[in-house]
């Protein structure tokens, strides 16, 4: 039997996932929807077959739900992961975790206070497959020990109202995510410097920015953050070890060479860059689900990020690096 899914947040990648889940993903199916957009969440509602909810908390305890995809705003995910924990659902959040740290601690302890593990939170690149053969190559021991990563990202715009803490704790977050993945690592310390500002950046945003962050093993990992770069949607990744270099730069483009030129295109945004890996992402989690298994980043997993993710919000009016203090992690996470 299908997994019957719910879908919190009806915006723009609400809209894919669920329309990705009624459509495409194996052995799933959208039971219902809940935006605070009524006209929004009902329009959806109608053109894939499910209902709509009239409250998050309806949607989540519906008997016909069996597992939740949060895709509301970050300020929100927190309470209604709580809630999913509360009904024992299964839930996809979209990143961040959680809009605080606290909020995020919070979570951990309700999910290690249950005893097993429901939450996966939306780290997608952990199933997009250029950064799983780098994660492979550094697991073979290829590349001989790690010691730096390098990592762009170059963002085409940002959404109304972004903040400049927001660089941190909405975007560079999946780079801290990735970070830690690859290296199966923690974050240490975090410092900010920002740069001479370009044409385009954005009043109040401090554009361009680089990150330096810290391992627990002293990996330094290196971050080139624009937010609004108008050539396109440029992320890239290099770690560079002891005896050799992984690197990805555009796996999903193709080059073409002609006679005296040779050219790329770059991706227009998140969805052209990472399009099938969502499609991954959510192909993975129903199978586990459904199998009683889970699978990608764990709430511990985002809220280490956030943790890091704030820490470098605070850093970028230091002068100094800031310290990342964890909690103990609960057995429940390895
Ligand atoms: P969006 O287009 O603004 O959509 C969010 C939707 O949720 C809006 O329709 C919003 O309604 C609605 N909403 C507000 N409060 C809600 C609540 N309490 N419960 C349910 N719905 C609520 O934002 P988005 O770009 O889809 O982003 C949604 C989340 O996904 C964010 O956390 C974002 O960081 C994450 N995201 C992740 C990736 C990734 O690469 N993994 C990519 C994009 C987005 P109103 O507009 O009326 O407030």
């Amino acid at each position: 039997m299908a997994l019957r899914i719910g879908v919190l947040g009806t915006g723009a990648i609400g809209t894919d996932h669920a329309t990705m889940l009624a459509t495409t993903i194996g052995g799933a199916s959208v039971a219902a929807v809940f935006d605070v957009d009524i006209a929004r969440a009902g329009e959806l509602a109608h053109r894939i077959g499910a209902r709509r909810h009239e409250a998050a908390t309806g949607l989540i305890n519906d008997a016909d739900v069996d597992a939740v995809v949060i895709a509301s705003p970050g300020t929100a995910h927190a309470e209604q992961v709580l809630a999913c924990i509360a009904a024992g659902k299964p839930v996809l959040c979209e990143k961040p975790l959680a809009s605080t740290v606290d909020d995020a601690a919070r979570v951990v302890a309700a999910e290690a206070a249950l005893g097993r593990r429901l939450v996966q939170v939306g780290f997608m690149r952990r199933f997009d497959p250029g950064y799983v053969a780098v994660k492979d190559t550094i697991a073979a021991g290829r590349i001989g020990t790690p010691m730096i990563v390098h990592c762009v990202h170059r963002n085409r715009s940002v959404p109304a109202g972004f903040t400049n803490a927001m660089a941190m704790t909405d975007t560079m977050v999946h780079e801290i995510d990735i970070v830690r993945w690859l290296l199966d690592d923690e974050i240490v310390s975090v410092r900010v410097v920002r740069g001479r500002r370009g044409p385009h950046a954005v009043e109040g945003h401090d554009d361009p920015q680089l990150v330096l962050m810290t391992t627990a093993s002293g990996v330094l990992a290196e971050v080139e953050v624009i937010l609004l770069w108008p050539p396109g949607y440029d992320v890239r990744c290099e770690v560079v070890g002891s005896d050799g270099l992984a690197t990805l730069e555009h796996p999903r483009v193709v080059s073409t060479t002609m006679t005296g030129n040779r050219s790329e295109v770059v991706p227009d945004g998140w969805k052209t860059r990472f399009g099938d890996t969502y499609r991954i992402e959510l192909q993975a989690w129903v199978a586990a689900t459904l199998a009683g298994t889970v699978v990608g980043a764990s709430a511990w997993d985002g809220y280490a990020a956030t943790v890091v993710a704030h820490a470098a919000a605070a850093a970028q009016g230091a002068a100094d690096e800031v310290g990342v203090r964890l909690i103990a992690r609960p057995p429940l996470y390895g």
